[in-house]
C-alpha cells in the first residue's frame, strides 16, 4: 500500500485474483474461480443492483451458460419465458423460429448472477473503479481503484478485465487496439397492459430505413416490453458512421414503420429514460490478454454482430477465463501457458464470431431478411436451419455465401 493513499477499509490489499467488472462475463468468472478455491475480489463501478442498457434477450448459448453456473431455476423464475423469435423483412413476410428463450431485465438478471458469485465466496466491492493496473517488470500485479474518491491498491496475482463495451479501462490496462464500437443500439422500456397478450414472442424487424441494424421488441411480462434499434458496423456504415448515427431518429423510425411498435408507443407509457449504448463485436478490438491480466466478456469482443447478442457469450467467455486459471492452479504451469491455453479458447470460438460477421449482410442489405424468410416460410428444412443458427447447431455463415443463397432456390 503506497503511504500517501488514503486506506479504503473495506477493500482489502491481496487477493488471488481481481475481477474488475460484475457483469455476466465477470460474474460468471467470480463464481467459477471462488467454487475452485481461490481468494477473488470483484470489483465494479456501479452500486449493484444496476442498470445496463441491453435487449434483455436470453438466446439458448446464455440459457445453457446459466445452467452451468447454477441460476437457471432463480432466472427463469423472474424472467419471461418466450418461445420463438419472429424474424420480420421490409415487406412484412414473418417467420417465427424456436428456441430456448426468454426476456429478463438485466438489472435483474446480473444481480442474480453476481449474488451467485458472492455465494461461492467471492468478495464484491462496488461501486470501486479500475483506473489503472499495478505494474512490475511490465507485468500487471494488481489495480488501483477509485472508491468514493480515494485510490486503493489491491495486489492480485491475476487481474480478469470484464468491464464490457465501454473502452476506457481496455485503454489504462494497454490492451485497447480499437475505441470505436462495432455497434450502437437505444432502447426504452415501455408499459402498454393492452398489448401484453397480443406481442407474446421476440420480434427482430429488417426495414430499408432501419438499414444496417434492425428493431426490436421483446416481451419482459407484466405489460413491459423493451424495445430498441440499432445500427452495426459494416461495409456500409464505417466507424465514423455509427459515431454520428442519430440513435433517436432510427428508434423513432421502426415505431412508425412497424405496427405493433407503433401501438405499443401510441398507447403506452414509457417507463424511466431511452438510453442508448456501445457494443464490441467478433472478439475484435482487444488483445485477449498481457502478462497478469486476461480480458474477457464485451471487453474481448464477445458480442455477436449481425444479432448484438452477448450474453451467453460474455458467460461463456468468463467461464473459460476461469478455467484457464484454475488449470493454471492445478496443474502448476508457466503463466504464459496459462495465457496460450486461454487465448486458443477464445480463438476456438472465433470462426462462429466471424460466421455472424458475414451474416451482418443482412443488416447491410435488408432486402435479403425478406428472401430468406420468403424461402423459410416454403422450406421446413430451411426453417430448421434458421433455428439450428440461433440453438447454435447449425452455421449461419453457409446461409449468406453465394453456395447458400442458391441453396436457398433449392431446399
Ligand atoms: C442496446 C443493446 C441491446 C442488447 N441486447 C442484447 C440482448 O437482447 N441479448 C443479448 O444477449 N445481448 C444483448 N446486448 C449485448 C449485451 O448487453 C452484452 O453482450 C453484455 O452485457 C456483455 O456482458 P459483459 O459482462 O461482458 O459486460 P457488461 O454487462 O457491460 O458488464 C461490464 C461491467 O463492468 C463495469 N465496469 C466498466 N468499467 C469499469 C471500471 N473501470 N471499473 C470497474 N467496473 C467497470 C460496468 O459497470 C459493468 O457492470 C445488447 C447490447 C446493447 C447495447
Amino acid at each position: 500500500m503506497t503511504a500517501t493513499l488514503p486506506e479504503v477499509p473495506a477493500l482489502p490489499s491481496h487477493c488471488d485474483v481481481l475481477v474488475v467488472g460484475a457483469g455476466p462475463s465477470g460474474s460468471a468468472c467470480a463464481q467459477m474461480l471462488a467454487r475452485g478455491g481461490l481468494d477473488v475480489v470483484l470489483v465494479d463501478a456501479q452500486a449493484f443492483p444496476r442498470d445496463k442498457v441491453c435487449g434483455d434477450g436470453l438466446i439458448p448459448d446464455a440459457h445453457a451458460a446459466l445452467q452451468r453456473l447454477g441460476v437457471l431455476g432463480e432466472v427463469m423464475a423472474a424472467a419471461q419465458p418466450v418461445g420463438h423469435v419472429a424474424c420480420i423483412g421490409p415487406r412484412g413476410g414473418r417467420i417465427d423460429v424456436p428456441g430456448e428463450l426468454a426476456v429478463l431485465p438485466r438489472r435483474q438478471l446480473d444481480d442474480i448472477v453476481c449474488r451467485a458469485a458472492v455465494k461461492a465466496g467471492a468478495r464484491l466491492f462496488a461501486p470501486a473503479r479500475f483506473e489503472a493496473p499495478i505494474e512490475e517488470d511490465g507485468r500487471v500485479v494488481g489495480a488501483r481503484l477509485k472508491v468514493n474518491g480515494a485510490l486503493h491498491e489491491l495486489r492480485a496475482r491475476w487481474v480478469v478485465l470484464a468491464t464490457g463495451a465501454v473502452p476506457q479501462a481496455l485503454i489504462a490496462a494497454g490492451v485497447c487496439e480499437r475505441r470505436t464500437p462495432s455497434a450502437v443500439a437505444l432502447r426504452a422500456y415501455v408499459k402498454n397492459d393492452a398489448m401484453a397478450d397480443r406481442i407474446t414472442e421476440m420480434e427482430v424487424v429488417w426495414h430499408r430505413e432501419l438499414r444496417n441494424g434492425y428493431g426490436w421488441i421483446f416481451p419482459c411480462g407484466n405489460g413491459v416490453f423493451n424495445v430498441g434499434a440499432g445500427i452495426v458496423h459494416s461495409r456500409g456504415v464505417d466507424r465514423k458512421g455509427l459515431a454520428d448515427a442519430n440513435l433517436r431518429h432510427l428508434f423513432d423510425a421502426f415505431t412508425r414503420i412497424h405496427a405493433p411498435a407503433h401501438a405499443l408507443m401510441q398507447g403506452g407509457t414509457v417507463v424511466g429514460e431511452l438510453k442508448g449504448a456501445p457494443l464490441r463485436c467478433s472478439l475484435n478490438g482487444a488483445r485477449y490478454s498481457r502478462p497478469g491480466l486476461l480480458v474477457t466478456g464485451e471487453a474481448a469482443g464477445s458480442t455477436y454482430s449481425f444479432t448484438g447478442e452477448g450474453i451467453g457469450k460474455a458467460l461463456e467467455t468468463g467461464l473459460l477465463a476461469a478455467e484457464s486459471l484454475l488449470q493454471g492452479e492445478r496443474q502448476p504451469r508457466s503463466e504464459a501457458d496459462t495465457r496460450a491455453a486461454y487465448e486458443t479458447g477464445l480463438r476456438g470460438l472465433k470462426p462462429r464470431f466471424d460466421l455472424y460477421e458475414k451474416a451482418n449482410k443482412i443488416n447491410a442489405h435488408p432486402w435479403l431478411a425478406d428472401l430468406v424468410i420468403w424461402r423459410a416460410q416454403r422450406s421446413p428444412r430451411l426453417l430448421k436451419r434458421v433455428s439450428g443458427l440461433l440453438n447454435e447447431t447449425s452455421n449461419p455463415g453457409h446461409l449468406l455465401t453465394l453456395k447458400g443463397l442458391s441453396r436457398l432456390f433449392l431446399e
